[in-house]
């Protein structure tokens, strides 16, 4: 039977973040992966010279774990501005962020998403925020993000024209039902950061990742179908055994592999793909639809950062919405929110993602063990805050531990 020091099952991006981690560290390491490429969720397809990323999502340039282990300048990166243009009625309006942008400071404190008083609460969270670390924030009370947001004060006219579209689009709910804690997180690094795509799409930063690997240690198209004694038995057949295995699936993977682990929850959406020919104005910007009856929550246009993610003189739409409707329907919201130019919009792709986020209404504790034992790591953003950030924490913290020779505690 082969032997390695230690095996990674799994190639998202803790998965990754471990590898790294462990090579660095001049580990011995091998990571069986049941795809075809690295990556996991964050995954960009190419479709007649479009590239779509399977969902929107964006890489929020502040995240602290980012920041160490990824090569920002081989990513490209460019953002979106900070805040967004929101749909109320018939008219588009902007929150911005003047203190990163003062031009924006008059449209913003005009936006008719909420009163003077909810701008400056704004701007009162993000003083208050700025100072205080990731984990004070993961230790302050928790509640729901809907109820921390009525507790700082904000208007209910704010909070379903503005914050609802906006933070529904990154916790895929839209009760707003999420932990406050991470309502405070995400917060933060958005006012700290950019958020931003990579040249290439949003699979290019685990692309990236991966070429700074030994390639013949990533184990491509190699599921693994169970877990047994310090071993791994992949589905094609062949055993290989550890002296620590890490488990980076996202949770109902995981679950397979190990029954003992909950069951997990998942936040899911929708996301159609368009391409078209005439630019939409003010495509840097994040839109949202604030208006109450909705079914698109979000729509992006990544092209407006990154041309080349569409062939020459064509755009991408990237339309998010939380709840499954017909295309028809979609496009008829579309119509509502940028007019009749949408007529002309090709529909590219639909993608169904049902298990996007990790739902983890509390977050208590914050970091859930990563040891499940000796020997036997559990990672991936299910074991923190529902993000990339907590997918990279993990994959580092099971590598730092192996490199010990300890345990994830110790
Ligand atoms: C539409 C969408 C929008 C998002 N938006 C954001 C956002 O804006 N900001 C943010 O921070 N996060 C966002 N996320 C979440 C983020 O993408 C995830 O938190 C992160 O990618 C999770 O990485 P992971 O490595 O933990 O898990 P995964 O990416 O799920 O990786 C697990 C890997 O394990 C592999 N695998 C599973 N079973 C086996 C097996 N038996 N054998 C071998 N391999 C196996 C899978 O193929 C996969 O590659 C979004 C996710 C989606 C889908």
């Amino acid at each position: 039977m082969a032997s390695v020091q230690t095996i990674i099952i799994g190639g998202g991006m803790a998965g990754l973040a471990c590898a790294a981690h462990l090579e660095r560290a001049q580990h011995d390491w091998l990571l069986f992966e049941a795809a075809d490429r690295p990556g996991g969720r964050v995954r960009t397809e190419v479709v007649d010279g479009y590239h779509l990323d399977r969902g929107f999502q964006v890489f929020l340039t502040a995240y602290p774990e980012a920041r160490a282990l990824l090569d920002y300048e081989a990513l490209q990166l460019r953002s979106f501005k900070p805040g967004a243009r929101v749909r109320l009625g018939n008219r588009w309006t902007r929150v911005g962020d003047p203190l990163r942008r003062p031009i924006d400071l008059f449209a913003t404190l005009g936006a008719r998403v909420g009163s003077l008083a909810d701008k400056m609460r704004v701007l009162g969270w993000k003083r208050r925020i700025s100072t205080a670390s990731p984990e004070d924030l993961l230790a302050s009370p928790e509640t729901t993000a809907a109820e921390a947001l009525r507790q700082m004060g904000f208007s209910e006219r704010m909070i379903e024209t503005f914050w609802r579209p906006f933070l529904g689009g990154i916790f895929l709910e839209s009760e707003l039902r999420t932990s406050s804690r991470m309502l405070h997180f995400v917060f933060k690094m958005f006012g700290e950061g950019e958020a931003a795509l990579p040249a290439g799409g949003m699979g290019r930063m685990p692309e990236v990742l991966a070429q700074t690997l030994p390639f013949n240690r990533l184990r491509l198209n190699t599921p693994v179908g169970r877990i047994s004694d310090g071993a791994v038995e992949l589905e094609q057949g062949g055993r290989i055994s550890a002296d620590r295995i890490v488990l980076a699936t996202d949770g109902a993977a995981a679950q397979a592999l190990l029954p003992d682990l909950p069951t997990p929850g998942f936040h899911g959406v929708i996301c159609d793909h368009f391409a078209f020919s005439d630019p939409v104005p003010y495509g840097d910007w994040l839109h949202l639809n604030g208006n109450r009856r909705r079914l698109v929550n979000n729509v992006a246009f990544p092209t407006a950062l990154h041309p080349t993610l569409a062939p020459e003189g064509r755009h991408l739409a990237t339309v998010t919405c939380l709840t499954e409707a017909p295309l028809s329907q979609v496009c008829a919201d579309l119509r509502t929110l940028f007019g009749n130019r949408t007529d002309n919009w090709k529909h590219l792709r639909r993608d169904k993602i049902q298990r996007a986020l990790p739902a983890r209404p509390h977050l208590e504790p914050p970091h859930l063990p990563i040891e499940a034992k000796p020997g036997l790591f559990v990672i991936g953003d299910h074991r923190g805050l529902p993000s990339l950030n907590s997918a990279l924490a993990t994959g580092r913290l099971a590598a730092e531990s192996i490199i010990r020779g300890g345990t994830a505690g110790s």
